[in-house]
Protein backbone atom coordinates (compact mmCIF):
# COMPACT_ATOMS: atom_id res chain seq x y z
CA UNK A 1 0.00 0.00 0.00
CA UNK A 2 2.64 2.37 1.16
CA UNK A 3 4.63 1.92 -2.30
CA UNK A 4 1.34 2.03 -4.52
CA UNK A 5 1.30 5.43 -2.52
CA UNK A 6 4.02 6.87 -3.30
CA UNK A 7 3.95 5.85 -6.81
CA UNK A 8 0.54 7.54 -7.12
CA UNK A 9 2.19 10.73 -5.83
CA UNK A 10 5.40 10.64 -8.31
CA UNK A 11 2.80 9.98 -11.01
CA UNK A 12 0.57 13.09 -10.24
CA UNK A 13 2.71 15.84 -9.31
CA UNK A 14 1.49 18.35 -6.67
CA UNK A 15 2.28 21.22 -8.72
CA UNK A 16 0.42 19.83 -11.81
CA UNK A 17 -2.32 18.82 -10.48
CA UNK A 18 -2.98 22.65 -8.45
CA UNK A 19 -2.39 24.16 -11.83
CA UNK A 20 -4.84 21.75 -13.61
CA UNK A 21 -7.49 22.76 -11.24
CA UNK A 22 -7.18 26.40 -12.08
CA UNK A 23 -3.97 27.65 -9.63
CA UNK A 24 -1.40 29.91 -10.28
CA UNK A 25 1.60 30.08 -8.48
CA UNK A 26 4.85 32.07 -9.00
CA UNK A 27 8.53 30.48 -8.48
CA UNK A 28 10.12 31.72 -5.23
CA UNK A 29 13.81 33.00 -6.11
CA UNK A 30 15.25 29.98 -7.79
CA UNK A 31 14.13 27.24 -6.07
CA UNK A 32 11.62 25.05 -6.80
CA UNK A 33 9.56 26.92 -4.36
CA UNK A 34 6.15 28.74 -5.80
CA UNK A 35 3.67 30.47 -3.79
CA UNK A 36 0.10 31.86 -4.35
CA UNK A 37 -3.39 32.07 -2.90
CA UNK A 38 -4.67 29.04 -1.22
CA UNK A 39 -6.95 26.96 -2.50
CA UNK A 40 -8.37 25.90 0.93
CA UNK A 41 -9.67 29.38 2.01
CA UNK A 42 -10.94 32.67 0.62
CA UNK A 43 -7.56 35.22 1.00
CA UNK A 44 -5.94 38.16 -0.94
CA UNK A 45 -2.29 38.22 -0.04
CA UNK A 46 -0.82 34.75 -0.96
CA UNK A 47 0.03 32.45 1.35
CA UNK A 48 -0.05 29.23 -0.30
CA UNK A 49 3.52 27.43 -0.85
CA UNK A 50 4.33 24.51 -3.45
CA UNK A 51 7.75 22.70 -3.04
CA UNK A 52 7.97 21.44 -6.74
CA UNK A 53 11.05 18.80 -5.66
CA UNK A 54 9.37 17.68 -2.60
CA UNK A 55 5.74 17.40 -3.62
CA UNK A 56 4.53 19.24 -0.52
CA UNK A 57 2.48 22.28 0.23
CA UNK A 58 2.41 24.80 3.71
CA UNK A 59 -0.30 27.44 3.48
CA UNK A 60 1.00 29.95 6.36
CA UNK A 61 -2.91 31.63 6.36
CA UNK A 62 -4.29 28.66 7.26
CA UNK A 63 -1.37 26.89 8.81
CA UNK A 64 -2.55 23.31 7.30
CA UNK A 65 0.24 21.20 4.94
CA UNK A 66 0.87 17.95 3.41
CA UNK A 67 1.54 15.93 0.50
CA UNK A 68 -1.01 15.43 -2.38
CA UNK A 69 -3.38 12.98 -1.20
CA UNK A 70 -3.60 16.01 2.17
CA UNK A 71 -5.09 18.48 -0.10
CA UNK A 72 -7.80 16.65 -1.80
CA UNK A 73 -9.11 15.26 1.26
CA UNK A 74 -9.11 18.96 2.62
CA UNK A 75 -9.60 20.71 -0.80
CA UNK A 76 -12.49 18.62 -1.45
CA UNK A 77 -13.49 16.54 2.14
CA UNK A 78 -12.89 13.60 1.04
CA UNK A 79 -11.75 10.93 3.34
CA UNK A 80 -8.25 9.53 2.92
CA UNK A 81 -9.49 6.25 1.14
CA UNK A 82 -12.01 8.45 -1.22
CA UNK A 83 -9.13 11.09 -2.26
CA UNK A 84 -6.92 8.28 -2.98
CA UNK A 85 -9.66 6.39 -5.45
CA UNK A 86 -10.30 10.13 -6.64
CA UNK A 87 -6.62 10.38 -7.73
CA UNK A 88 -6.51 7.13 -9.22
CA UNK A 89 -9.37 8.20 -11.21
CA UNK A 90 -7.15 11.10 -12.42
CA UNK A 91 -4.77 9.01 -14.05
CA UNK A 92 -7.53 6.82 -16.02
CA UNK A 93 -7.24 7.88 -19.34
CA UNK A 94 -10.77 8.00 -19.85
CA UNK A 95 -10.69 11.41 -17.85
CA UNK A 96 -8.19 13.36 -20.11
CA UNK A 97 -10.29 11.64 -23.52
CA UNK A 98 -13.57 13.30 -22.36
CA UNK A 99 -11.21 16.76 -21.51
CA UNK A 100 -10.51 16.38 -24.64
CA UNK A 101 -13.25 15.56 -26.44
CA UNK A 102 -15.53 17.90 -24.48
CA UNK A 103 -12.96 20.52 -25.90
CA UNK A 104 -13.24 19.98 -29.39
CA UNK A 105 -16.63 19.78 -29.03
CA UNK A 106 -16.38 23.86 -27.32
CA UNK A 107 -14.65 24.85 -30.13
CA UNK A 108 -16.67 23.58 -32.86
CA UNK A 109 -19.88 25.31 -31.02
CA UNK A 110 -18.07 28.66 -32.67
CA UNK A 111 -17.70 26.86 -36.11
CA UNK A 112 -20.54 25.57 -37.09
CA UNK A 113 -23.61 27.92 -36.55
CA UNK A 114 -26.56 25.53 -36.04
CA UNK A 115 -25.23 24.56 -32.37
CA UNK A 116 -25.56 28.41 -31.34
CA UNK A 117 -28.65 28.90 -33.46
CA UNK A 118 -30.38 25.95 -31.56
CA UNK A 119 -29.16 27.24 -28.40
CA UNK A 120 -31.26 30.03 -28.89
CA UNK A 121 -34.04 28.71 -30.23
CA UNK A 122 -34.66 27.04 -26.50
CA UNK A 123 -33.60 30.18 -25.35
CA UNK A 124 -30.02 29.86 -24.01
CA UNK A 125 -28.45 33.08 -25.36
CA UNK A 126 -26.12 34.55 -22.96
CA UNK A 127 -22.39 33.87 -24.33
CA UNK A 128 -20.81 34.29 -21.03
CA UNK A 129 -22.95 31.39 -19.57
CA UNK A 130 -22.70 29.07 -22.55
CA UNK A 131 -18.91 29.48 -21.65
CA UNK A 132 -19.22 29.01 -17.85
CA UNK A 133 -21.00 25.78 -18.84
CA UNK A 134 -18.66 24.44 -21.35
CA UNK A 135 -21.21 24.05 -24.12
CA UNK A 136 -20.27 22.31 -27.58
CA UNK A 137 -21.42 21.20 -30.88
CA UNK A 138 -20.88 17.81 -32.20
CA UNK A 139 -21.35 18.52 -35.96
CA UNK A 140 -20.30 14.63 -36.43
CA UNK A 141 -17.72 12.86 -38.77
CA UNK A 142 -14.86 15.14 -37.60
CA UNK A 143 -14.02 13.80 -33.78
CA UNK A 144 -12.06 11.01 -34.49
CA UNK A 145 -9.65 11.83 -36.51
CA UNK A 146 -8.97 14.78 -34.32
CA UNK A 147 -8.76 12.42 -31.12
CA UNK A 148 -6.45 9.87 -33.42
CA UNK A 149 -4.23 12.96 -34.14
CA UNK A 150 -4.10 13.55 -30.48
CA UNK A 151 -2.24 9.70 -30.13
CA UNK A 152 -6.02 8.06 -28.89
CA UNK A 153 -6.45 4.50 -30.26
CA UNK A 154 -9.86 4.13 -32.17
CA UNK A 155 -10.38 1.06 -29.37
CA UNK A 156 -10.02 3.72 -26.90
CA UNK A 157 -12.82 5.73 -28.74
CA UNK A 158 -15.30 2.82 -28.92
CA UNK A 159 -14.60 1.97 -25.37
CA UNK A 160 -15.67 5.13 -24.55
CA UNK A 161 -18.63 5.26 -26.34
CA UNK A 162 -17.60 8.53 -28.69
CA UNK A 163 -17.66 6.25 -31.07
CA UNK A 164 -20.12 3.74 -32.72
CA UNK A 165 -19.40 0.06 -33.97
CA UNK A 166 -19.95 0.92 -37.29
CA UNK A 167 -17.65 4.20 -36.77
CA UNK A 168 -19.93 6.55 -36.64
CA UNK A 169 -19.62 9.42 -33.89
CA UNK A 170 -22.28 9.29 -31.12
CA UNK A 171 -22.94 12.85 -30.93
CA UNK A 172 -23.87 13.63 -34.23
CA UNK A 173 -25.66 16.59 -34.52
CA UNK A 174 -26.27 17.56 -30.92
CA UNK A 175 -25.00 20.17 -28.51
CA UNK A 176 -23.03 18.90 -25.43
CA UNK A 177 -22.81 19.95 -22.10
CA UNK A 178 -20.00 18.42 -20.17
CA UNK A 179 -21.04 17.18 -16.48
CA UNK A 180 -18.10 17.55 -14.80
CA UNK A 181 -17.80 16.63 -10.62
CA UNK A 182 -14.97 18.05 -8.68
CA UNK A 183 -13.31 19.81 -12.40
CA UNK A 184 -13.25 16.67 -13.90
CA UNK A 185 -15.54 15.51 -16.72
CA UNK A 186 -17.14 12.29 -15.62
CA UNK A 187 -19.58 12.49 -18.53
CA UNK A 188 -21.42 13.99 -21.79
CA UNK A 189 -24.76 15.14 -22.21
CA UNK A 190 -26.03 15.20 -25.73
CA UNK A 191 -28.81 17.08 -26.78
CA UNK A 192 -30.40 16.26 -30.55
CA UNK A 193 -30.77 19.14 -32.69
CA UNK A 194 -32.45 17.63 -35.30
CA UNK A 195 -35.16 14.04 -35.50
CA UNK A 196 -32.79 11.95 -33.57
CA UNK A 197 -33.79 10.70 -29.81
CA UNK A 198 -33.13 13.82 -28.05
CA UNK A 199 -31.27 12.71 -24.89
CA UNK A 200 -27.85 10.83 -24.87
CA UNK A 201 -25.16 10.01 -22.02
CA UNK A 202 -22.18 7.74 -22.60
CA UNK A 203 -22.61 4.71 -21.23
CA UNK A 204 -21.33 4.99 -17.16
CA UNK A 205 -22.06 6.89 -14.44
CA UNK A 206 -23.84 9.90 -15.42
CA UNK A 207 -21.55 11.44 -11.82
CA UNK A 208 -22.89 13.56 -9.22
CA UNK A 209 -25.74 16.43 -9.35
CA UNK A 210 -25.22 18.89 -12.25
CA UNK A 211 -22.74 21.70 -10.84
CA UNK A 212 -23.29 20.41 -7.17
CA UNK A 213 -20.23 21.82 -6.22
CA UNK A 214 -21.66 25.80 -6.59
CA UNK A 215 -25.38 24.43 -5.49
CA UNK A 216 -24.84 23.22 -1.81
CA UNK A 217 -24.58 26.64 0.39
CA UNK A 218 -28.16 27.83 -1.11
CA UNK A 219 -31.00 27.25 1.86
CA UNK A 220 -33.34 26.79 -1.13
CA UNK A 221 -32.22 24.25 -3.99
CA UNK A 222 -34.19 24.19 -7.35
CA UNK A 223 -33.94 20.66 -9.16
CA UNK A 224 -34.64 20.23 -12.83
CA UNK A 225 -34.87 17.08 -15.19
CA UNK A 226 -32.67 18.73 -18.36
CA UNK A 227 -29.63 20.60 -18.75
CA UNK A 228 -31.17 23.27 -20.88
CA UNK A 229 -34.13 23.41 -17.70
CA UNK A 230 -30.73 24.73 -15.98
CA UNK A 231 -29.03 27.01 -18.35
CA UNK A 232 -32.42 29.12 -18.57
CA UNK A 233 -32.57 29.22 -15.08
CA UNK A 234 -29.03 29.98 -14.25
CA UNK A 235 -29.53 32.71 -16.65
CA UNK A 236 -32.30 34.22 -15.36
CA UNK A 237 -30.61 34.23 -11.80
CA UNK A 238 -31.67 30.96 -10.22
CA UNK A 239 -28.11 29.49 -9.53
CA UNK A 240 -29.10 27.75 -6.83
CA UNK A 241 -30.24 25.41 -9.42
CA UNK A 242 -29.18 21.57 -9.91
CA UNK A 243 -30.13 18.70 -12.02
CA UNK A 244 -30.08 15.29 -12.36
CA UNK A 245 -30.16 15.06 -16.11
CA UNK A 246 -33.21 12.58 -15.90
CA UNK A 247 -36.21 12.34 -13.30
CA UNK A 248 -33.99 9.02 -11.86
CA UNK A 249 -31.76 10.20 -9.07
CA UNK A 250 -28.50 7.60 -8.01
CA UNK A 251 -28.10 6.80 -4.67
CA UNK A 252 -25.26 8.95 -4.85
CA UNK A 253 -27.59 12.07 -6.07
CA UNK A 254 -30.04 11.72 -3.61
CA UNK A 255 -27.33 11.56 -1.11
CA UNK A 256 -26.27 14.77 -2.22
CA UNK A 257 -29.35 16.76 -1.54
CA UNK A 258 -30.06 15.10 1.83
CA UNK A 259 -26.58 16.11 3.13
CA UNK A 260 -28.22 18.86 5.33
CA UNK A 261 -31.63 18.55 6.43
CA UNK A 262 -32.03 22.34 6.41
CA UNK A 263 -32.35 22.52 2.90
CA UNK A 264 -35.85 23.34 0.49
CA UNK A 265 -35.98 21.48 -2.37
CA UNK A 266 -38.10 22.74 -4.51
CA UNK A 267 -38.85 20.12 -7.94
CA UNK A 268 -39.53 21.70 -11.25
CA UNK A 269 -39.82 18.55 -13.38
CA UNK A 270 -41.98 18.72 -17.18
CA UNK A 271 -45.21 19.40 -15.95
CA UNK A 272 -46.37 16.75 -19.41
CA UNK A 273 -49.65 15.53 -20.53
CA UNK A 274 -48.66 12.26 -19.71
CA UNK A 275 -47.70 13.60 -16.52
CA UNK A 276 -44.82 11.04 -16.58
CA UNK A 277 -42.21 13.99 -14.91
CA UNK A 278 -44.70 15.13 -11.98
CA UNK A 279 -44.99 11.52 -11.09
CA UNK A 280 -41.47 11.35 -10.90
CA UNK A 281 -41.51 14.41 -8.55
CA UNK A 282 -44.08 13.35 -6.42
CA UNK A 283 -41.67 9.91 -5.87
CA UNK A 284 -38.94 11.50 -5.18
CA UNK A 285 -40.37 14.28 -3.27
CA UNK A 286 -41.87 11.28 -0.33
CA UNK A 287 -38.16 10.07 -0.27
CA UNK A 288 -36.82 13.16 0.42
CA UNK A 289 -39.08 14.18 2.95
CA UNK A 290 -38.48 10.68 4.66
CA UNK A 291 -35.11 11.85 4.82
CA UNK A 292 -36.26 14.43 6.16
CA UNK A 293 -36.03 17.69 4.37
CA UNK A 294 -38.30 20.34 3.28
CA UNK A 295 -39.94 19.54 -0.49
CA UNK A 296 -42.11 21.73 -2.58
CA UNK A 297 -43.07 20.26 -5.74
CA UNK A 298 -43.45 23.67 -8.36
CA UNK A 299 -46.23 23.67 -11.21
CA UNK A 300 -45.65 25.00 -14.64
CA UNK A 301 -48.91 25.63 -16.95
CA UNK A 302 -49.58 22.19 -18.67
CA UNK A 303 -47.07 21.11 -21.59
CA UNK A 304 -44.62 22.65 -20.15
CA UNK A 305 -40.98 22.53 -18.60
CA UNK A 306 -38.75 25.24 -17.01
CA UNK A 307 -36.94 25.82 -20.40
CA UNK A 308 -40.21 25.79 -22.73
CA UNK A 309 -41.97 28.19 -19.97
CA UNK A 310 -39.06 30.56 -19.97
CA UNK A 311 -38.42 29.96 -23.91
CA UNK A 312 -42.11 31.31 -24.31
CA UNK A 313 -41.88 34.37 -22.70
CA UNK A 314 -42.24 34.17 -19.05
CA UNK A 315 -40.07 36.36 -17.08
CA UNK A 316 -38.34 35.40 -13.66
CA UNK A 317 -40.88 37.27 -11.16
CA UNK A 318 -43.69 34.37 -13.22
CA UNK A 319 -40.90 32.03 -12.44
CA UNK A 320 -40.71 33.48 -8.73
CA UNK A 321 -44.63 33.20 -8.44
CA UNK A 322 -44.11 29.28 -9.45
CA UNK A 323 -42.22 28.89 -6.46
CA UNK A 324 -43.60 30.88 -4.03
CA UNK A 325 -47.38 29.01 -5.11
CA UNK A 326 -45.31 25.49 -5.05
CA UNK A 327 -47.36 23.66 -2.87
CA UNK A 328 -46.05 21.07 -0.43
CA UNK A 329 -46.62 17.36 -1.91
ZN1 LIG B 1 -4.65 28.40 3.61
Amino acid sequence: MGADLERLKQRVPLLDFLQRHHWTGHRVSARSEFVGLCPLHEETHPSFYVNSRKNLFYCHGCGRGGDLIRLVELALQLSFRDSVAYLQEELAPTAQLLAHTAAFYQLELHRYPEGIHYLAQRGVRDPALIEELAIGYARGGNLRPHLQALGYSLEQLLQAGLIGPQGHDAFCRRVIFPCAQHDRIVNLYGRSIGAAFPHRLLPRSKGGLFAWDSVPHFPDVILVEGLLDLAVLWQEGFRNTTCAVGTHLTPAQFAQLCDTRDRCVYLAFDQDENHAGQQAARILAQGLHHAGLSVRIVRLPVGHDPNSYFASGATKSDFLRCLEEAPLP
